[in-house]
């Protein structure tokens, strides 16, 4: 395995085209493009990473991973009230479809899904509360309590955030909403913007690899059935209208997020995250993609067979 990935990590470094970072958060425009990372955590709690894998990265919408366990844990098929379960087919801020479904975006993973996610763990407490609860849930299944939020991306974010913004009151006005607008949108933004290497990623996904139970703790995170059902989402609509395409190239349930961060499931076998900043034109990073898609033909992990 270490020599796979070193031998991919040289490969991204040589590839000219790296795509480019976002710029619609300022901050994450700052970010030099010319890095690459990859950590694959086993459930036997083997550990290999190749590139910068200490260095920390916006996670972005990589965290709706996270939050939508969160949900489902404390409020199980209500959240399915709340979000659907299809692939959207439309960019990840899309707000047409919004209207024709009636303020229920179609998953838990496009812009409005995940606001509309952090609504619902809300329940009356306060956006600090709530980010306590979410990072201190990351922290738990990363076994790595070290894990904060970037209050300068988040700002930056928050400054930007108009069509969000947009989104979640065009939600609200459907009379969804359960917490003032601004403060899910504060929660929102500020999950986004949660910092973390490929390590601490990889590990973090580890209980989706492994029937929901995190092997650093053996703590059943979730029952094997929702594991499933999260690898499915993320499958079908991790990457929004780009999922398509990674099932196709990878073959494996992910999630991206316009950091530059992606987290892919083997289930069974690995969790995987990769992180290189420049994205392709639908917002999805453009090596880490191609990073997974040579490992997963090495490793034979793809889902869809060998
Ligand atoms: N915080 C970003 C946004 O709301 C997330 C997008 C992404 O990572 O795909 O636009």
């Amino acid at each position: 395995m270490q020599s796979i990935i070193d031998e991919i990590a040289e490969q991204m470094l040589l590839t000219e085209d790296k795509g480019k970072v976002a710029t619609y958060i300022p901050q994450l425009a700052r970010v030099d493009s010319n890095q690459f990372a990859i950590t694959v955590a086993l459930p036997s709690g083997e550990i290999f990473s190749a590139g910068c894998a200490n260095t920390l990265f916006s996670i972005q919408s990589v965290s709706k991973v996270f939050t939508l366990t969160l949900a489902l844990g404390k409020l199980g098929d209500y959240v399915w009230t709340r979000v659907g379960r299809e692939p959207s087919g439309d960019p990840f801020n899309s707000i047409v479809q919004l209207e024709h479904e009636h303020g229920r975006p179609r998953n838990p993973f496009i812009n409005a899904g995940a606001i509309a996610i952090a609504d619902t763990i809300m329940q009356g407490h306060e956006p600090k509360e709530t980010l306590a609860e979410i990072i201190q849930f990351i922290r738990f299944l990363s076994d790595d309590d070290s894990i904060t939020i970037d209050e300068k991306v988040a700002r930056s974010e928050q400054k930007t955030g108009a069509r969000n913004t947009s989104l979640a009151y065009f939600m609200a006005s459907f009379g969804h909403f359960e917490n003032p607008v601004e403060k899910v949108l504060g929660t929102y933004f500020h999950h986004c913007s949660i910092a973390m290497n490929t390590v601490q990623l990889a590990k973090a996904g580890l209980f989706l690899a492994n029937n929901g139970i995190n092997p650093n703790s053996g703590t059943a995170i979730v029952s094997p059935k929702r594991a499933k059902r999260i690898n499915a989402l993320m499958l079908t609509c991790g990457h929004y209208d780009g999922s398509g395409e990674f099932a196709f190239r990878v073959g494996l349930p992910g999630k991206s997020g316009v950091g530059g961060g992606i987290l892919a499931i083997a289930p069974g076998k690995a969790s995987i995250a990769v992180w290189s900043p420049g994205l392709d034109p639908i917002g999805n990073s453009k090596l880490g993609t191609l990073a997974l898609e040579i490992l997963a033909a090495k490793t034979g992990w793809s889902v869809f067979g060998e």
